[in-house]
């Protein structure tokens, strides 16, 4: 951590002073960092306790924990409406104009490096490789296992174009994924796929968290949010974020309103070592909020148990959230897996969140 610390403080000092403004903040010595995050460390001693023998670890109860499920009702293509599909955890299908993304999809029984261990899916994906409609464009957050999933991209192929941060492009083409098929992008790159006659731009947005899949490449690629602008429709989909007061208000300052968030409201307890790395729901719609996003969604709950916290506890402590923020349901709802709702095409941004910091241009 403190050699993070260090890497940031330098590359600040070396911006500031002049010399060059060519190194990102979140660019390290061979890793990536976060330039927001408070320098806490966490000893993987502590983790070890939480995880395996304090108890402290949420476990699924088929009778008590009920996940909502429906059935998708997808877009046939003619409509003048934006449809969006949870599949699951982090897996989100947009429908926009005809062109047709997925993010993060995982649609394996484990979110790990082996088919038959690690954590278990507690609900099955709304929609198997076969009832998904083509698919142009993949959004891939960052190389965890409930995020970037070998079996998933084996069954999409050559079929979209996948948009995956620094370091993923490698990964990718080594699973056999051509290189005309990867955009490989640093927080602020911006790209625009066409399909037919749709022009969409996608553009790596920052966030806070970490990234590798095993003990040796720690922070070894890069880990993002994604803004995705369709002429008439604009969505922001967070992956996996903790919450700091920078990122987000500049992510509404960068970029054109955004009629929808797609943002991560599981996996946060505990709070202690969660923190740094996943938002509670709280600061989940404080994300929403600073991003001024006109409707958003909660994701990464209700599929895998990943952390502390119960597998409905997302459900409550959104409520809670909302309640105290007096935010209606409707423009920050958790959906149940499998729902599709539609959203009318232009969007008017609100102009009245309001904004938790102001950041100097
Ligand atoms: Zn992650
Ligand atoms: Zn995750």
């Amino acid at each position: 951590m403190y050699r993070f610390r260090l890497g940031a403080a330098l590359a600040a000092l070396l911006c500031f002073s002049g010399f060059t403004n060519e190194v990102p903040a979140h660019h390290g010595d061979g890793v990536f960092i976060n330039p927001y995050a408070p320098d806490r460390s966490v000893g993987v001693f502590k983790v070890v306790r939480s995880r395996f023998f304090s108890g402290e670890w949420a476990r699924y109860d088929p009778v008590r924990d009920i996940v909502p499920t429906t059935t998708p009702r997808l877009a046939n293509g003619d409509e003048a409406v934006a449809t969006v599909t949870w599949v699951g955890h982090s897996t989100v299908l947009l429908q926009v104009d005809g062109v047709n993304v997925l993010t993060d999809p995982i649609f394996s029984t484990f979110a790990s490096p082996v088919s038959f261990a690690g954590p278990r899916r507690i609900t099955e994906p709304a929609l198997t490789r076969d009832e998904l409609p083509p698919i142009h464009a993949v959004i891939i957050s960052h190389d965890h296992y409930d995020h970037l999933d070998l079996r998933s991209i084996n069954d999409l192929g050559e079929e979209p174009i996948y948009f995956v941060p620094l370091g993923i492009g490698k990964w990718l083409e080594r699973r056999g994924i051509s290189p005309e098929r990867i955009r490989v992008m640093d927080w602020w790159d911006e790209e625009v796929l066409r399909v037919g006659e749709v022009d969409v731009a996608f553009t790596a947005t920052p966030s806070q968290h970490f990234s590798g899949r095993s003990l040796t490449n720690r922070n070894g690629t890069l880990w993002a949010a994604w803004s995705i602008q369709w002429p008439s429709f604009h969505v922001w989909f967070g992956g996996d974020t903790g919450y700091n007061e920078v990122q987000f208000v500049e992510t509404r300052r960068r970029l054109p309103p955004i009629d929808f968030g797609i943002i991560p409201i599981g996996a946060y307890k505990p709070r202690e070592f969660m923190e740094i790395i996943h938002v509670d729901p709280r600061e989940a719609l404080q994300i929403h909020l600073d991003i001024g996003a006109t409707a958003s969604m909660g994701m990464h709950w209700g599929t895998f148990v990943l952390a502390g916290e119960g597998v409905m506890a997302p459900l409550e402590d959104l409520a809670a959230a909302r309640l105290e923020a007096e935010i209606d349901e409707d423009e920050f709802a958790a959906w149940a897996i499998g729902e599709t709702r539609t959203f009318p095409l232009e969007m008017d941004a609100r102009e009245s969140f309001p904004v938790r910091t102001a950041v100097a241009e």
